[in-house]
């Protein structure tokens, strides 16, 4: 008997046990509400009941900012008053949890056609602002809605074009954006493009260009920029374009360690010719934030036997201030390598100042930007400014973009150290550079001694 009992309390407790876990499994645990699994399920049923509805999905921007500066507890408390207010509006059972900071509303009703106007009263109660323990919150909102009649045909396809409309508020900080087909064809087209991209170094779609580098009080080559191009047959795009995506999908490592290889490999051969053999190559934020990059260069130029001071790196502003202590670290790791460090884009990011005296540099790259105006004189006093403070600091100015012989003489004035731009070449495959090289002294030189 003692037996039966025991089996039959342990069969109730493992009962009440599953039926937990089971309503567990359809609602979040800090707010109580219902999950993902409920909204798919509830999803589920308004399709197979045919039912129109339409979803919003409320993301709130500032949460981690609050907690950060605030306090958890205030965040927690404003996440509270929101998930109220959204109830209160939508009714309880309509209102599901993605995360702590995104919410799903679906909607059913008469007033399908009205959503974006009720969308806009749902974000502008959401933000308004609430008194907790003397804190005065004001929550920041994006949203994303899908109108009914909905385009997807799936549960999920519908979520995913809930997070593709919802990103797109995020991105371009747009209140409330409404889902349009156009949206799916895009994502599609992206992903497309990042699987593309993934295989260019595989399908050896890739090449370097190298664009001239002169040095002005000697009129001769001091080397070359090494620009990433890539080659795909219905894909074509710029480096500005495609090393953005790289970085964003995660794979920028790889394509900077390529062309760290490749042009090396170039410094090489263009030294066994005894032509002038310095490459300075392109380096992103996310190249930074390990030493693996550095260490991957570093083996290059060993095992190349290259000069490492024909290597240099060129780092935009915003590179840097990205991160800083550790890339100071790195710099420094570079600089005991022999490898120069050039400011690429000088003057249009934040702490060009601060990195000047910080950080250990060679070339300061004076932005396209100031020399397309260099004929008015509010910027060549600037540029003036410029040179004399980086002559100061015992660096090297580099001008970038010049295109024509007046903005050449004028910087030749001003007594720039080094120019680049079309005027002399564009940037070259290898082949077309070494024929520029070879003829430079005859048919280039000129340009800038006389
Ligand atoms: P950047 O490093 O500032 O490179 C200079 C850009 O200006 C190049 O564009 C070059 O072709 C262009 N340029 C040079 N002289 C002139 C001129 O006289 N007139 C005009 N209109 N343009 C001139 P490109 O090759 O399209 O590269 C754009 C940007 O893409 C680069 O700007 C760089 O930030 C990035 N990039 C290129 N290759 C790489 C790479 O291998 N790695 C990384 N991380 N970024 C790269
Ligand atoms: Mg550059
Ligand atoms: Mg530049």
């Amino acid at each position: 008997m003692l037996i039966g009992v025991i089996v039959g309390l342990l069969f109730q407790l493992m009962k009440t046990n599953t039926s937990k876990q089971l309503r567990l499994s359809f609602l979040e645990t800090k707010t109580g509400l219902p999950n993902l699994n409920q909204l798919r399920y509830e999803i589920n049923s308004l399709t197979n009941g045919k039912k129109d509805f339409s979803i919003m999905a409320f993301y709130i921007t500032n949460l981690l900012d609050i907690n950060a500066y605030i306090d958890y507890s205030i965040g927690e408390k404003s996440i509270l008053k929101a998930i109220e207010k959204l109830e209160s509006t939508f009714g309880k059972q309509n209102v599901f949890v993605v995360s702590m900071d995104t919410y799903i509303v679906l909607f059913q009703g008469a007033s399908l056609e009205h959503t974006d106007a009720i969308a806009e009263q749902a974000v502008a109660m959401l933000t308004e602002p609430i008194l907790i323990n003397n804190f005065t919150i004001r929550l920041e909102v994006r949203c994303g809605i899908l109108n009914s009649p909905l385009y997807g045909n799936s549960t999920d396809a519908l979520l995913d074009e809930l997070k593709i409309t919802l990103d797109k508020s995020k991105k371009y900080s747009q209140k409330i954006m409404v889902f349009s087909e156009k949206m799916v064809e895009q994502k599609k087209q992206k992903l497309e493009v990042i699987t593309a991209l993934h295989d260019a170094i595989q399908n050896d779609e890739f090449y370097m260009v190298y664009q001239p580098i002169i040095h002005i009080p000697s009129g001769e080559i001091r080397g070359a920029e090494g620009l990433l191009r890539w080659n795909h047959t219905n894909i074509h795009m710029g480096p500005g374009e495609f090393i953005s995506i790289a970085e964003k999908a995660g794979f920028i490592n790889e394509i900077t360690k390529w062309v760290i290889r490749h042009s090396v490999q170039q410094i090489r051969a263009w030294q066994d010719a005894g032509m002038p053999a310095k490459i300075a190559v392109n380096v992103s934020s996310k190249d930074l934030s390990n030493d693996s990059v550095i260490a991957y260069a570093q083996e290059c130029v060993e095992t190349s036997r290259i000069d490492p001071q024909s290597l240099g790196f060129e780092l935009t502003e915003r590179v840097i201030t990205q991160n800083e202590t550790k890339i100071k670290t790195l710099l420094r790791q570079m600089q005991a390598i022999g490898i120069g460090i050039s400011i690429d884009d000088f003057g249009t990011g934040y702490n060009s100042m601060i990195q000047l005296v910080t950080l250990p540099i060679t070339y300061v790259k004076i932005d396209k930007f100031f020399i397309d105006h260099i004929e008015h004189e509010k910027y060549r006093i600037v540029i003036t400014e410029i040179i004399r403070l980086a002559h100061n600091l015992k660096m090297e100015i580099i001008a970038e973009g010049v295109e024509t012989e007046q903005q050449l003489r004028l910087l030749k004035e001003m007594g720039c150290d080094n120019i680049q731009g079309y005027y002399f070449s564009k940037p070259l495959p290898e082949k077309e550079y070494a024929e520029f090289v070879a003829s430079y002294q005859e048919n280039f030189m000129s340009r800038i001694t006389e």
